[in-house]
């Protein structure tokens, strides 16, 4: 599962490519010809990230929403086209790229209010400039829910994959189980502040790095994350322990994250 940087960098890129192009809009495989047929030779006036959905806006106030879900995939190449690779289920061509989309979970065709449907059950995203963190914090400060769930419910805070989940709160020393209104508004803060940070690196750097940027050697990182599938920690050298909330695993260290 692509954890919400992911999302935004591929939305960073294609804007790029696409944005203010009119597009070649089809489904190779079919399943998705209908949808493509409503947007085909428009204008693409935008692409965006919510969370971990996709959103290529077009004229006529249609958008394109793309959701990955585990197994989808996103392939950019340059023109000239090329047979599609597996089932492509919808293929936007450019005047000098092509955007490719398989196995998507969602890809759908939405209107205006469709899609202020959508972007309004989407919680906060920490990657967006406009996203409102006190609503956030309202459903957390309610909540009796651990904590390492709260945070990676998209429909609370949006962005937060299972890897960032473990590594934010071990960096905060917050423990995993904690029920969420047990949070005061400081904590909350710095959890939002450094969610923004790991991720706004996530998106430059193309890859998950938790750990402080110290280069060795020829600018190689030695360690991308501190304690995710790791056995020990890595500042005060006990035992790191594996766990599940919401059938992923959660590491945590008990001695650095004491629970509540
Ligand atoms: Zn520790």
């Amino acid at each position: 599962m692509p954890e919400g940087h992911t999302i935004h960098r591929a939305a960073r890129d294609h804007r790029k490519v696409l944005a203010g192009q009119v597009l070649g809009v089809s489904s190779p495989q079919g399943r998705f010809a209908e949808g493509a047929k409503r947007i085909d030779g428009l204008l693409c006036t935008g692409v965006e990230a919510y969370g971990k959905h996709l959103i290529y806006h077009f004229e006529q106030g249609l958008s394109l929403h793309i959701h990955l879900g585990l197994f989808g995939k996103l392939r950019k190449s340059k023109l000239p086209l090329s047979e599609p690779k597996g089932a492509v289920r919808v293929r936007l061509v450019g005047p000098g790229h092509v955007i490719d989309i398989n196995g998507p979970n969602t890809c759908e065709v939405l209107d205006e209010p469709e899609l202020l449907t959508l972007t309004a059950r989407i919680g906060p995203d920490v990657l967006r400039a406009d996203a409102d963190r006190d609503r956030a914090y309202h459903r957390i400060s309610k909540s009796k829910a651990p904590i390492g769930r709260l945070i990676m419910d998209q429909s609370v805070m949006a962005g937060i994959g299972n890897i960032y989940r473990t590594e934010i709160l071990w960096r905060l020393a917050i423990h995993p189980f904690t029920p969420g209104r047990e949070l005061n508004r400081g904590d909350f803060d710095r959890l939002w502040e450094d969610a923004v940070a790991l991720l706004e690196i996530g998106v430059w750097r193309n890859s998950i790095i938790t750990t402080e940027l110290v280069p060795k050697g020829r600018g190689r990182l030695t360690e991308r994350v501190n304690i995710f599938g790791k056995k020990v920690c890595p500042k005060c050298k006990g035992n790191v322990e594996c766990r599940e909330i919401a059938n992923r695993k959660v590491y945590l260290c008990e001695a650095c994250q004491p629970a509540v």
